[in-house]
Parts: structure tokens; sequence; C-alpha cells
């Protein structure tokens, strides 16, 4: 589970701001965040969406023509306050900019989130908070190897997919099977790699042409020892100007100050003690075209800055 215990931190210095709040990584700057009344405005307007059918939301067409950008800046935001408090987090939660995101569909993901709030907190209402000890594909693998043999099929794509009245037909580069439906489980910006036949109807094409992939990833700092809980630190700095715009404690079990006697009397004690800092959205673009010693040096800078700290500087 996500280490939320300790102070979380804010640190922006370009504009002299290091804030520690002792509220995990929920929200580090809470009621004093400049954004925070039009936070609860967009959390009431998202509850006026048509989850069922977004089309049929009031005003529909002019959300969904406008982008969140847009929208805050109409609240009255700063392109400013955007960059600080807003961007971060759509790069952390999309690795889009605000300015890329319909106001419509964002919407619509708070609704399904059930409050702007859980969408960025780390604690058991949000994203982050519990993880898969050895990694999603063990879900796969487990499934595989209990199921009936052929029940799960590891590494066969997808090449067609072929529906008739009665049937979908669906072609693989190790064989091909057919039902009478079927649900297909991946993001849309994957479905050009799939021939459909019949052609994907109209909306479908066009969300399909209008998705795109951001750019996520991940540089996770292993250190020898939990340096951060010992400085009654959580290890979710958020750092707005950097690369790293988000950090987030990835050791891989319960930390002794969490308290959870159960799990530590379980063995769930860390494997490893690691800080996974995250470089999204258009400066983990940017990020990404640096040399790999570059990208290393920033990466280990920006979390030491953060935190103060010169046991930072030393991951293993
Ligand atoms: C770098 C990164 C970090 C992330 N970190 C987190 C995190 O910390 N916490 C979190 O909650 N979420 C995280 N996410 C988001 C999370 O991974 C996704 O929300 C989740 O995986 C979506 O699950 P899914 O089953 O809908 O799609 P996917 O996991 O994308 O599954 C789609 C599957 O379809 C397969 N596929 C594609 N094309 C074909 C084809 N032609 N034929 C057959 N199979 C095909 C793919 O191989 C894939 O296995 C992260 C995403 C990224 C990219």
């Amino acid at each position: 589970m996500q280490n939320t215990v300790g102070n979380a931190i804010f640190y922006a210095p370009q504009h002299g701001i290091r804030v520690l709040a002792e509220d995990g990584a929920d929200d580090p700057l809470s009621k004093d965040n400049p954004l925070y009344e039009i936070y609860l405005k967009m959390d009431k307007l998202s509850q006026t969406v048509d989850l069922e059918d977004p089309s049929r939301t009031p005003g529909a067409l002019d959300l969904d023509a406008l982008s969140m950008y847009s929208w805050f800046r109409e609240q009255g935001a700063s392109a400013d306050e955007i960059a600080l408090f807003l961007d971060p987090s759509m790069n952390a939660l999309v690795s889009l900019d605000a300015s890329e995101l319909s106001s419509l569909g964002q919407l619509a993901a708070i609704k399904m989130c059930g409050g702007w709030r859980n969408m960025i907190a780390s604690n058991a209402r949000g994203a982050q908070y519990q993880r898969t000890r050895n990694g999603n594909q063990s879900l796969a693998t487990f499934l595989q190897s209990t199921l009936l043999p052929g029940t799960v099929r590891l590494s066969t794509p997808v090449s067609t997919i072929e529906r008739t009245e009665s049937s979908v037909k669906v072609t693989t580069a190790k064989g091909v099977f057919t039902s009478s439906a079927i649900i297909l489980g991946m993001g849309p910006t994957m479905y050009s790699g799939i021939r459909f036949e019949p052609p994907l109807g109209m909306v479908n094409r066009l969300s399909v042409e209008r998705s795109f992939n951001g750019v996520y990833s991940k540089c996770i700092l292993v250190y020898d020892k939990l340096w951060w809980t010992e400085k009654g630190l959580s290890g979710t700095p958020s750092t707005p100007e950097g690369y790293t715009h988000v950090t987030f404690d990835t050791s891989d079990g319960v930390h002794p100050s969490s308290g959870d006697k159960a799990a530590l009397a379980a063995g769930l004690s860390p494997r490893q003690y690691s800080l996974t800092a995250f470089l999204v959205g258009p400066r983990g673009a940017e990020w990404a075209l640096l040399s790999p010693e570059d990208r290393k040096a920033a990466a280990i800078s920006e979390v030491a800055g953060a935190f103060e700290s010169e046991d930072a500087k030393n991951p293993t």
C-alpha cells in the first residue's frame, strides 16, 4: 500500500514555495491552494454529467468544445496557477496538459472517481494506494495457470475482428477464434493495429482518430535505507516546476511507521526501499530527449532538492 504517513512536500523554488503538509500526499496546499474554489466548482459541475450518455449533459457541446485550461481561465485562474497546480496533476493522471483535454471528458472522469480529491489522493480514496507486489503481469499469469488450459492466451496479438449478424471471428497470430460477442479491453489509440470488418462506426472512428498517447516515464530510485520516513516525510513530493512533477514512495511493502502490525507480522515489510519520480506530460517529453546520464542526474537532483536531502543523492 502507498505510504502516506508523514509530511508531504510541495516544492516550487522559482515561486519561493516549499510547504510541508501533514495530510499525506492528499492535497498539499488544500484551502490555501489558489485554485481551491474552482476545484469545488468543478466538482459541483461534474455532478451534472450524464455518465450513460455524456452528450446529454446540460451544455455538453460547449463543455466539450472548451479545454480544461480554457474552463479554468474562464473561472478566473491565471495561466501561472494552472501551470503550477493543475497541469502537474493532469500530467500525472493522464500525461497531458489541461489545454489538451476536453472539459466534458474530464468532468465525466471526476464524477466517475467520486470527486477531484479522490482523483489526486494517494490515500485509500484515490489512485496509487494499492499495488500488485509482484507486478501486474502476475495477474495474467495467475489466471492463465489456474483456469482451464487455453482459456487465457498470452502473447496472442489480434490482427482482425470480423463481425457477422450472429458471431464475431477474431484472427490472431496463433489461430482463429469465433464467439457470439467480444469485449475489447484496450485503449482506443491501439485500435489502429486491428482491422475491423465491417469498419468501426463514425463515432468510434472519430474517437480513435482524435486520441493520442501522452508521455509517461518513471524513474525508480532505490535506496538502502528509509531515510525519508526517518525525517518524518511521506516520500511524496510535488515538484511542478521540474521535469519530475510528482514522486511516490514505491517500496513494495508496509513501513514500520504505518503502524500496521498485522501486515508487518505477516512479513509484508518492504523488500526494497524506493522513490519513483514521474516524468510525465510535455515536461516528461523534454526529459526523454536528454542523454541517459542527464536523465538520471535530473531526476536525482530534483528529488534531492525537494527533500533537501543528501541521502536522496545516493541511490544504490
Ligand atoms: C508508464 C505507466 C505507468 C502507470 N502507472 C500507473 C499506476 O501507478 N497506477 C495506476 O493505477 N495506473 C497506472 N497506469 C495506468 C494503468 O496502467 C492503466 O490504466 C491500465 O493498465 C489500463 O488497463 P486496461 O486493462 O484497460 O488496459 P491495458 O493495461 O493497456 O491492457 C490492454 C492490453 O491489450 C493488449 N493489446 C494491445 N493490442 C492488442 C492486440 N492487437 N491484440 C491483443 N492484445 C492487444 C496490450 O498488450 C495490453 O495487455 C500507468 C500507465 C502507464 C503507461
